[in-house]
């Protein structure tokens, strides 16, 4: 701990973001960078507790409270603090393969349970690791670190998310021959084509693929396993398996209309906009455009955020976000204490645009989607939606109920629905004959990471169902470790 008194003399302060105006007529990133004599600041603002809950990344409260991927944090703000950046960045690269990602879109759950959080700001955990990170790429000090040894051991790692890329890392470090097998036509999953451009740029979803393929790591695209490559095939030309495809089976919404031109999943949207975007830069006409449309998010989590902020650069008319569950408190609940993920409202980025541009939050809350309306001629017109109360059923378990006289209808040309995922698709699990969880993810322990059919594991949302990047990252080392023990009966990975 640099400077004992940081926390006392310095506010907590974020480095500026491009205004909403300016931003939305592109699709760069909008967090502009931090000067070093503020990073500095910031990190001496870290009180290095002697029981440091920033890092500890345990699940409490049904939610991540500390860093999942147990991050040094206290370590590097003090190294940031003394200007040693590159022993900040060493400190960093040991539990994260890829802090530019967290340090981008990461929830960054350490802050809500940094110490000083208590009765103070937290400290800006997640900029200072974007900085040291991005100091580290802009100083030439992230090289290829190829492994100085082969095994001769061969694994395939089936699908190129945040998960599938740490298991390829870290696999690879020891000295095993990876092979990433991807189905979509560019690496990174959903760092790839979900989270979009403004929130984390593809160049940078490449550079670190790039550094991975020099490293000796293999990718293979444009390649479902299970239907271009048989699961058998895989069996038995690699050593070990990983499974790492994700949670992509979205919930549906079956009412009335649901057939109608321009009603789509939210991930439809999403992928079209990213990939029409870095094939042709939105000339191809092969996204879904929401310009001049009144759109209607349904869902009012952070994919419909980033609905709301995609449409918003397309130039819709308008855009709203329904949300059944109540609006969150402003302060943490009473029975939601420190070191709990806050669960607090946030105006995230999307939301914030659109109160600049359309003068209030998108978002309506306790409402639902009751019926899609069409013009007569199968296109979508219209939405009846209607406002909902959470009352007890007989058992006792909340349920939505309509609250009568509350029904209208709104106008709309477009409606993503962005209501949270059902799990990973089935047909390749049944294919390689691997037992299912009661929520219908591939059955394995986090920890060891074994399915049911030996030398197939699994990791990541495919294993925990839809969740976070630094979780994903978090299954990829782990299950490296398990495969590394499995092939060569003992491991030093972490
Ligand atoms: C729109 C959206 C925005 C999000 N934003 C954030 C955010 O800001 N911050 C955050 O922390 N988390 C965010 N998340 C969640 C986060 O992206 C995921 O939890 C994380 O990407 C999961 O990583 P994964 O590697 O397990 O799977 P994925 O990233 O889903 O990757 C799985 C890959 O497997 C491939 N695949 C599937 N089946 C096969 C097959 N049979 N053969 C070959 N390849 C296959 C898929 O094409 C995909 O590329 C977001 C999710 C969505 C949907
Ligand atoms: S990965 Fe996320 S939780 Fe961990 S230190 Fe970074 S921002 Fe915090």
């Amino acid at each position: 701990m640099g400077k004992p008194t940081g926390f006392l003399e310095y506010l907590r302060e974020l480095p500026l973001d491009r205004s909403a105006t300016e931003r939305i007529r592109d699709w760069h990133e909008f967090h502009l960078k931090m000067d070093d004599a503020k990073l500095r600041e910031q990190g001496a603002r870290c009180m290095d507790c002697g029981t440091p809950f920033c890092h500890t990344g345990t699940i409490m409260a049904g939610g991540a409270s500390g860093c999942p991927i147990h991050n040094l944090i206290p370590e590097w703000n003090d190294l940031v603090f003394r200007g040693l950046w590159q022993e900040a960045l060493e400190r960093l690269h040991k539990t994260n393969n890829f802090p530019e990602f967290t340090g981008r879109v990461c929830p960054a759950p350490c802050e809500g349970s940094c110490v000083l959080g208590i009765n103070n700001p937290p400290v800006t955990i997640k900029n200072i690791e974007y900085s040291i990170v991005e100091r580290g790429f802009d100083e030439g000090w992230i090289t290829a670190e190829p492994p100085a040894k082969r095994t001769g051991k061969k694994v395939a790692v089936i699908g190129s998310g945040p998960s599938g890329l740490a298991a390829a890392a870290q696999i690879n470090r020891v000295g095993h021959h990876v092979t990433v097998f991807e189905r979509a036509d560019r690496v990174g999953g959903l760092l790839m084509y979900g989270i979009p451009n403004m929130k984390l740029d593809k160049n940078y979803v490449q550079r670190r693929v790039d550094l991975l393929t020099k490293e000796g790591v293999e990718f293979v695209v444009n390649t479902e396993v299970g239907k271009d490559v048989p699961a058998d095939k895989l069996r038995s030309e690699f050593d070990a398996i990983v499974i790492a495809t994700g949670a992509t089976k979205p919930r549906d919404l079956p009412i009335e209309g649901r057939s109608l031109t321009g009603v789509h999943f939210a991930m439809e949207f999403l992928k079209a906009n990213t990939k029409s975007l870095l094939d042709s830069n939105l000339s191809d006409g092969a996204n879904i455009s929401a310009a001049g449309k009144n759109v209607v998010v349904i869902g009012g989590g952070d994919t419909g955020t980033d609905c709301v902020g995609t449409s918003l650069r397309h130039g819709c008319k308008s855009v709203i976000q329904l949300e059944i569950l109540p609006k969150p408190p402003l302060q943490r609940a009473s029975d939601n204490p420190w070191p709990q993920w806050p669960k607090v409202y946030k105006l995230d980025y999307g939301q914030e645009e659109a109160l600049e541009i359309q003068g209030a939050d998108p978002r309506t809350y306790l409402t639902t989607a009751k019926r899609f309306i069409g013009d007569g001629r199968g296109a979508l017109k219209g939405i009846e939606i209607c406002e909902i109360d959470w009352t007890k059923d007989d058992k006792g378990r909340f349920v939505p109920v309509d609250v009568p006289g509350t029904s209208r209808v709104i106008d709309a040309q477009l409606a993503l629905l962005a209501m949270g995922f059902l799990g990973p698709e089935q047909s390749l699990l049944e294919a390689l004959g691997v037992e299912r969880d009661p929520r219908s993810n591939a059955k394995a322990a986090h920890g060891k990471f074994t399915t049911s059919v030996p030398g197939v594991f699994a990791a990541g949302d495919a294993r925990r169902g839809q969740s976070l990047v630094v979780w994903a990252i978090n299954e990829g080392r782990g299950v490296a470790r398990e495969v590394d023990r499995f092939l060569m009966g003992s491991t030093e990975l972490p």
